[in-house]
């Protein structure tokens, strides 16, 4: 007899979580079928650390071939799921068509940039959403360093030395914290550059970290200031121009680098579904099944999964729930087939952390707010337990980093059109 088949799309931390423990606990009652548009497994949150150069690409990109036994992984990307006939269509790298028919279905296919209607944004902003925009701003504010160590113009060399970044999140607060590092050490090496590299962290919010703790706010808040980080709460850009951006205060900054992390949206990939939507995210029931479709699963950034922790909200969208919800759609999967019980998604949150570089963090575990080193040795250690794989690896990287120059250069690997703001994909650069 054939074994059932689930498919799950996506593999992130939803994703990736569902099929490790599906193919620990129900490998033997299904085959497991991944489906995702690359081959390895994005650890987002130390994204931030590859673009300042402290880690290296390959490090926070686990393959997922080796790492997930009894796992058949298929690199494609979804583009239609006939939820009648029970079958998912998906292009291939090289724009082959395919099919996989599936008994049980997992949608985790996460979020893209988001976009706000602000003129001028979606020509001269790049977000931070994958690998290819990471490497691409590498190399980007190296290459404006460079820019600036060779202009005679005072006003241009002041315009390439400032970096704009929209959204006080953890994605963008993290961002600039590293980025005045980094450009503080690639003017360090060069004696002729007689300017201190500015960057600016825009929001709309009243505060840094808005979503999180009063008290990792302040310490964030601190930090960037400290460094020199010009921090303006309450405003944002209300326009982008090839010279710089106008903030909403009327003030304008010339730069040649804009950052958009205001957040993120739903794949637009679930809204072609035909499935209902709750602020673009997939809804389903606290067990993860779409109604209407019990052999339907989604989770993740990609859906609304009642928060039974604060009843009446959605959950966040979040690596701690997405990877939560990845492991319970597999339980609730296995339960289906008579392995255990399904079981409804309840999670408090367990605190956050937020490396801010150096040897500044912010953190709060269980609740507990630190700040300093301390903050720092718990954000290194919840990462490096977090990540499935490359510990070892992030861990030499990290040590390297503390005690050897940093080598920064332009690799050129990913040109500024490869990173459009309106891409749906942002881990596939396009293909020529
Ligand atoms: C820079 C950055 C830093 C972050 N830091 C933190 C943090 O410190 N803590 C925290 O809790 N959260 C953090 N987040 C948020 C967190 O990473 C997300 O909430 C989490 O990744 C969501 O997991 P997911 O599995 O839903 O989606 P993702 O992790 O985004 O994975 C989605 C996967 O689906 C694939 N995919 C998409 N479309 C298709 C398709 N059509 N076909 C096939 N495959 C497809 C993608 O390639 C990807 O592998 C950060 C996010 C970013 C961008």
């Amino acid at each position: 007899m054939t074994k059932p088949r689930v498919v799950i799309v996506g593999a992130g931390f939803a994703g990736y979580h569902a099929a490790k423990t599906l193919s620990r606990i129900a490998r033997h009652r299904a085959e497991i079928v991944l489906l995702n548009s690359t081959d390895y497994f994005l650890y987002l949150p130390l994204l931030p650390e590859v673009a300042a150069g402290v880690i290296e690409p390959t490090r926070v990109s686990v393959p997922l071939t080796g790492t997930l036994d009894g796992v058949r992984v298929v690199v494609g990307e979804a583009d239609r799921v006939d939820l009648r006939n029970r079958w998912v269509g998906y292009a291939t790298p090289e724009g082959d068509h395919g099919r996989l028919a599936y008994d049980r279905l997992v949608l985790a296919v996460g979020s893209v940039n988001k976009l706000l209607p602000i003129p001028g944004v979606t020509e001269y902003a790049h977000g931070f959403r994958g690998m290819p925009e990471a490497l691409y701003l590498h190399d980007h504010v190296v290459r404006q360093i460079e820019l600036a160590e060779v202009s005679d113009d005072p006003a241009e060399q002041r315009a390439r030395t400032t970096f704009v970044v929209v959204g006080a999140g953890y994605t963008g607060t993290e961002v600039a914290a590293h980025g005045q590092l980094f450009t503080d050490r690639l003017v360090a090496q060069r004696p002729h550059l007689n300017i201190r590299p500015r960057w600016m962290l825009l929001d709309v919010a009243p505060r840094v970290l808005p979503e999180l703790d009063q008290r990792m706010s302040r310490t964030a808040d601190r930090v960037l200031r400290r460094r020199g980080v010009d921090v303006r709460m309450g405003t944002s850009v209300a326009e982008a121009t090839r010279d710089g951006v106008r903030l909403t205060d009327g003030e304008f900054v010339p730069t040649c680098a804009l950052v958009w992390c205001v957040g993120v949206r739903p794949d637009p990939f679930v809204a072609e579904l035909g499935l209902r939507t709750e602020k673009g995210r997939l809804v389903v029931d606290e067990y993860l099944t779409v109604p209407g479709y019990p052999e339907v699963y989604a989770c993740g950034d990609a859906a609304a999964v009642p928060d039974l922790a604060r009843p009446g909200q959605i959950c966040t969208m979040t690596a701690q729930h997405a990877q939560r919800q990845g492991k319970l759609a597999a339980q609730n999967i296995a339960a289906s087939y008579g392995h255990g019980r399904r079981r409804p998604y309840k999670h408090h949150d367990l605190g956050w952390v937020v490396d801010l570089g150096g040897w500044d963090a912010a953190a709060n575990p269980l609740k507990v707010s630190l700040s300093g080193p301390p903050a720092k040795a718990v954000t290194r250690g919840y990462h490096l337990l977090a990540m499935p794989g490359n510990r070892a690896r992030v861990g030499a990287d990290w040590l390297l980093d503390a005690t050897l120059p940093r080598p920064a250069m332009q690799l050129g690997l990913v040109p500024a059109d490869a990173v459009p703001l309106e891409s749906t994909s942002p881990e596939v650069p396009a293909r020529r």
